[in-house]
């Protein structure tokens, strides 16, 4: 097909020098239409232009207009005016011994900020699938007591753009996009399947505190004409923000995750505070509503194995009562330890006793193999090797 083309002004417009170029990669296609508004592009051409950019952007992986060949040169021209694909920038990378690899991701600075905000993104790859945990928030808000990205100040909600790069960067580092070749190193797997097959909001934040931007992201994600990773893929962990769980169900149709930890009220009220506002009965009402579970598609219940706190057969045989009715999977979490943490990680007989319980209970209750603990990329772990990296940074400056 013959790319349509415009009729070329005679000298093009001169542009004001001093306007920033704006990144569209990570756009919506809402924002991309208005961008390609901006630069005039007529109304009705408007949709046909923002599917080319869109599946340049999302289905191909391009960095840049300049391969866009479908597009006219002009308007390729007007793009580069004003718009880039830059992503944000990779300030560090750490391979685990067992493959996972976690990066440190700086953000452009928004308005107001001096420097660009970091979070960190995780992949963590399996036998039959990789699945990459993004961030919904810079810090969180949330301070459960074992999480050390809780105990890390709040800093903003990331938009959607900021959240959906996450996965574009992901895919370039591991050479995951159809049409580029996978850099030296990358893994790849012997099917020739995508290697990031899953995505799971589990890194930094609380996604329902951040439900509009988590929701734009998640459409972006799961739309089969771009990055297309199934919805059913697609995992939302929440620490209980009940009232925006009937919403992202409806309107995602994203499975969930509960971090549950404890089966009574004063105990989980100690362990993830925000029990004090939205208590377990009512989270797990919430749970039975929630649109779309069903046996095929189980709530996960996340469960941090912590010694001598939530840990005993008693709970377990609780927990099994507590999720009656309810179509429940439940992920054991050995705890990971952080500097300073005042827990300790359940020793192995008492997590295997506690998943005995579960599992003859009729519930499938795998214990979460703490993935990239070298690293500090496992659970609950985020964030803080960013500051110890600066330290030592500070500390190997030359007096
Ligand atoms: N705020 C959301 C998303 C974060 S998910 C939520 O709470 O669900 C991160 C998961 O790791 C949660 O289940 C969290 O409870 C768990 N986690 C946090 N710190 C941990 C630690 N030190 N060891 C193991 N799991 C931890």
């Amino acid at each position: 097909m013959q790319p349509l083309q415009f009729a070329e002004p005679a000298s093009p417009p001169a542009e004001p020098l001093d306007i920033p170029r704006r990144s569209l990669a990570g756009a919506t296609r809402r924002e991309l239409a208005s961008a390609l508004a901006e630069i005039d592009v007529p109304e009705r051409e408007i949709r046909m232009r923002a599917a080319q950019l869109w599946h340049w952007i999302y289905h191909r992986g391009a960095s840049s207009f300049d391969p866009m060949l479908n597009v006219s040169k002009h308007l390729r021209a007007r793009l580069g005016e004003r718009f880039t694909l830059a992503r944000p920038e990779v300030a560090a990378e750490q391979i685990s011994r067992d493959g996972t690899r976690k990066w440190l991701i700086r953000l452009a600075p928004k308005d107001g900020e001096s420097r660009g905000a970091e979070v960190e993104c995780v992949y963590i790859p399996d036998v039959d699938r990789g699945t990459l945990c993004v961030s919904s928030q810079v810090g969180c808000t949330l301070t459960c007591s074992f999480c050390h990205t809780g105990t890390q100040k709040f800093v903003r909600n990331l938009t959607s753009q900021e959240i959906i790069s996450q996965l574009i960067i992901a895919r370039e580092q591991l050479g995951d996009f159809p049409c580029q070749a996978p850099p030296e190193g990358a893994p790849v797997l012997s099917d020739g399947s995508r290697l990031i097959s899953n995505i799971v909001f589990m890194g930094m934040g609380e996604p329902l505190y951040n439900y509009e931007s988590v929701r734009e992201a998640l459409a972006v994600m799961a739309d089969g004409d771009g990055l297309s990773v199934s919805k059913r893929r697609i995992t939302v962990s929440t620490a209980g923000v009940t009232p925006r769980m009937e919403e992202l169900g409806r309107e995602t149709g994203a499975m969930l995750a509960i971090s549950l930890h404890a089966v009574r009220d004063e105990l989980r009220d100690r362990l993830v505070p925000l029990n004090k506002k939205y208590p377990i009965k009512d989270l797990l009402q919430a749970c039975r509503t929630y649109p779309g579970a069903s046996n095929a598609r189980r709530i996960t219940f996340e469960y941090v194995m912590l010694k001598g706190i939530n840990d005993s057969p008693a709970e377990a045989r609780e927990l099994v009562r507590l999720l009656k009715g309810v179509p429940a999977k439940i992920n054991l979490i050995p705890f990971n330890p952080w500097p300073g943490a005042p827990y300790e990680c359940s020793d192995w007989p008492t997590i295997e006793r506690f998943s005995d319980i579960v599992f003859n209970a009729g519930y499938a209750s795998p214990v979460r193999t703490p993935r990239g603990r070298d690293i500090l990329a496992a659970c609950g772990q985020l964030k803080s090797e960013t500051e110890k990296l600066r330290a030592r940074a500070l500390l190997s400056v030359d007096p």
